[in-house]
């Protein structure tokens, strides 16, 4: 059997436009555009192209968008005050910064100084104890478990009831993902089981798995006689291999590897996300998503 490929460049277009077309009509009705802010300290380079990605998905869906670079060395009070001047700007729906922070920079503080209603990674604790609660306690779910959840959803894979195993415990996806498949909720209603380096058989537990969510960062760490025949595998791994020069380009490229061996698992599973070109290009769609419903939340529309 050959998965059927659950493609995130393609389900993001199909968001970005359901997005863009909801901007217009509430553009219309009610004179206003989502606000998203992202803060930059320093110049690390990947943190530059990703918000550069950032603003240009926000600016291509018609929103209000802001990039407000600081210097390397800003001071945290400094940092704390201008998040404070963006929490207290109507324009502003979404505040983003930008991790990881300077040294000299207490990166919970940050984040927590956030105003939770603008907190559109949804990773201020009122937005995790918001999500442990489930149903209309939720504001924000945070962005990459949001978009593993919405590919399982578009590509038709059946959740209730459904034994769900997440390899990795991170406060950014296992935990979330975990926490969210098991609500009494679209989606969800699953059973769940979540394995980490301690557990005793890894295998074991993955082969139960009719969705298998792995974010382990270790490359090709699932190995295809762990999977179900018939399984959603969904692969959240970026990890890069090595390097290649671009056939487009010509420049450097990095060569990405999932943390499942997909060659081998494609001939099993049901379905399956590809590294790249799966779950990653869903984050920063949902981040978009969040900051669209963050103005609905304002307008008092949901
Ligand atoms: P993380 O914070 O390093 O957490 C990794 C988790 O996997 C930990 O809970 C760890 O267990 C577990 N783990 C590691 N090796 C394992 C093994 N051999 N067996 C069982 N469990 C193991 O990673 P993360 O931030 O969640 O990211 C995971 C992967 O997803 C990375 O490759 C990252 O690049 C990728 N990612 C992609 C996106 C995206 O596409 N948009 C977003 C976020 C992350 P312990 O807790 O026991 O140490």
């Amino acid at each position: 059997m050959t998965a059927k490929l659950i493609k995130g460049t393609e389900i993001r277009e199909q968001i970005l436009e359901e997005i863009a077309s909801e901007v217009l009509e509430l553009k219309e009705k009610h004179g206003i555009v989502p606000g998203l802010v992202t803060i930059l300290v320093g110049e690390n380079p990947a943190s530059m192209s990703y918000v550069t990605l950032k603003i240009k998905t926000a600016t291509r869906l018609g929103f209000k968008e802001i990039q407000d670079s600081q210097p390397e060395d800003i001071a945290e009070e400094d940092l704390l005050n201008l998040i404070d001047k963006y929490n207290n700007d109507d324009s502003i729906d979404g505040i983003l910064v930008q991790l990881p922070l300077p040294k000299h920079i207490d990166e919970k503080k940050v984040l927590n100084a956030i105003d939770p209603d603008k907190d559109v990674d949804g990773f201020h604790p009122i937005n995790v104890g918001r999500l442990m609660i489930g149903g209309d306690a939720v504001k924000f779910a945070p962005c990459t478990p949001a978009g593993i959840q919405e590919m399982i959803i578009r590509a038709g894979v059946e959740t209730s009831g459904a034994e769900v195993v997440v390899v990795g415990r991170s406060n950014i996806v296992g935990k979330p993902i975990a926490n969210m498949m098991f609500q009494k909720a679209e989606g969800a209603n699953s059973t769940v089981t979540v394995v980490h380096t301690r557990t005793k058989d890894l295998a074991a537990h993955c082969k139960r798995a009719d969705i298998l969510i792995v974010a382990a960062g270790v490359p090709g760490l699932v190995e295809p006689a762990w999977i179900k025949p018939g399984a959603c595998v969904i692969d959240v791994g970026v990890n890069r291999v090595g390097e290649k020069i671009s056939e487009k380009t010509g420049k450097k490229i990095a060569i990405l590897r999932g943390d499942v061996d997909f060659d081998a698992a494609k001939e099993i599973a049901g379905s399956i996300t590809p590294v790249p070109g799966g779950v990653g290009p869903m984050t920063i769609t949902m981040l978009m998503k969040n900051t669209l419903k963050s103005m609905k939340f304002k307008l008092g529309i949901i």
